[in-house]
């Protein structure tokens, strides 16, 4: 099966009614006909439901689509994008150990590195997750390599086979959020990552109706147990210990799961991910090129641009050369953003990426409004930068929004 049929046929067996979606389990607990069978059920040793907060039939059918487009062994659903993140990294951290993460992160990750620190957990940035750069970084304590693909709202582009061939070769996992590529775009399991995260909220959901998150595991990761004392327990499954611990300890014990009526309305946006994909990023790269004439616009940022440094490995390891749908410009002050955000007719001023709309945002005044200014800095947030995710308007009425807006702050004399 090619990528658009998996994400039609790929996974969930009919139900007793032949059901072409999955029905939504909408139960906290599954009962059986006898306390042998429960019993079976708790021990693994035979297949079955107990308590949605450990499994569920819908949730399931979301997961194991998710893991066929990525080409993972198993994925676990999320409450959220940042439960993935949080689940993803606290499944192998311990206190004293480090993480090496991109500084281009959403900010909601940034928060939650900075919490981990209370937990004896640091982190190291990047400015640039590069080979050269992680192979400089790792000590004795790193345990994981993490970096966002495409950076949002950087929109820097990591070089995976490269950067997991250093990671492998030290024995730390690389772990991806791909939430802004998909799996329309990149496949970071293929590509030589281990793990890859998801904020399902956005592309994968795709109408922005549930907020939920994935993690995937590749299956290849050569676990050494007596480094990752975490997954001890686990030793016994082997390649598979990563989600083993997952199910059974950490993100169990967290409670950490999605609700099943959004792993529904996930499975009905996985149908469309390709589809979406190709033309929400056709609609970026027609704004962007429209709007990097604008002189009124300094940076206008967006990776499939040709003046873009990632340009070259876009091409290179993207699907088509996709480079995602979103894109920052930068409107000359705070102010300026402002009066531009504004103005847009089409564009809703919301705190969300990957919906069928059109969305826009100043991060430094939201997303990073409690991040230090080195921080800011870091993560490429000026006090004037201007995040757009496009959507699947029309693009020449895009154009039109857009020109008109920045007609307005160009209109204006006093600022
Ligand atoms: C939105 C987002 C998250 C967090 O996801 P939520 O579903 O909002 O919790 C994590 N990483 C990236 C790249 C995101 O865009």
């Amino acid at each position: 099966m090619r990528f658009n049929t998996k994400l039609l046929h790929g996974g969930f067996p009919l139900d007793a009614f032949g059901s072409t979606l999955p029905p939504v389990y909408q139960a906290s607990a599954f009962a059986h006909e006898s306390a042998e069978k429960l019993e079976q059920i708790f021990q693994n040793t035979a297949p079955g439901f107990a308590y949605t907060r450990i499994s569920n039939p819908t949730a399931a059918a979301f997961e194991k689509r998710v893991s066929i487009i990525e080409g993972g062994v198993d994925a676990v659903s999320c409450a959220s994008g940042m439960a993935a993140v949080a689940m993803a990294l606290l499944n192998i951290l311990q206190n004293g150990d480090e993480i090496i993460s991109g500084s281009g992160l959403f900010g909601g990750t940034l928060d939650l590195l900075d919490d981990l620190s209370a937990f004896g957990v640091k982190t190291v940035f990047l400015r640039e997750v590069t080979a050269e750069n992680v192979e400089k970084s790792i000590t004795p304590s790193t345990r994981a390599v993490f970096a966002e693909l495409i950076g949002n709202p950087r929109l820097d582009v990591v070089d995976i086979q490269a950067v997991a061939a250093v990671a492998e070769r030290r024995g730390i996992p690389l772990i991806i959020d791909s939430t802004t590529a998909t799996a329309a775009l990149i496949q970071p399991l293929k590509q030589g990552a281990h793990i890859v995260v998801h904020s399902s909220s956005k592309y994968i959901n795709g109408s922005g109706d549930a907020i939920s998150g994935v993690i995937v595991d590749g299956g290849r990761f050569n676990w050494d147990f007596d480094k990752f004392t975490a997954l001890q327990n686990f030793r016994h499954m082997r390649k598979l210990a990563y989600t083993a611990r997952l199910r059974q300890d950490i993100w169990r014990n967290f409670g950490a799961c999605i609700a099943p009526q959004n792993a529904y309305l996930n499975c009905l946006g996985l149908e469309t991910l390709g589809l979406r994909m190709e033309r929400l990023c056709e609609n970026a790269l027609g704004l962007a090129a429209f709007l990097a004439g604008n002189a009124a616009l300094t940076d206008v940022n967006y990776p499939g641009l040709e003046k873009s440094p990632y340009k070259p490995l876009v091409d290179r390891q993207m699907e088509g050369g996709l480079a995602g749908a979103i894109l920052t410009m930068r409107a000359g002050s705070k102010e300026k953003a402002f009066r531009l955000i504004n103005a847009l007719r089409y564009a809703k001023i919301a705190t969300n990426i990957g919906d069928v709309r059109t969305l826009v945002i100043h991060p430094a005044s939201t997303i990073y409004a409690r991040a230090p200014e080195a921080q800011k800095q870091a993560a490429g947030v000026y006090d004037d930068l201007i995040r757009v995710s496009v959507g699947l308007e029309d693009l020449e009425d895009l154009k039109e929004d857009f020109a008109r807006a920045v007609e307005k702050i160009t209109e204006s004399r006093d600022l």
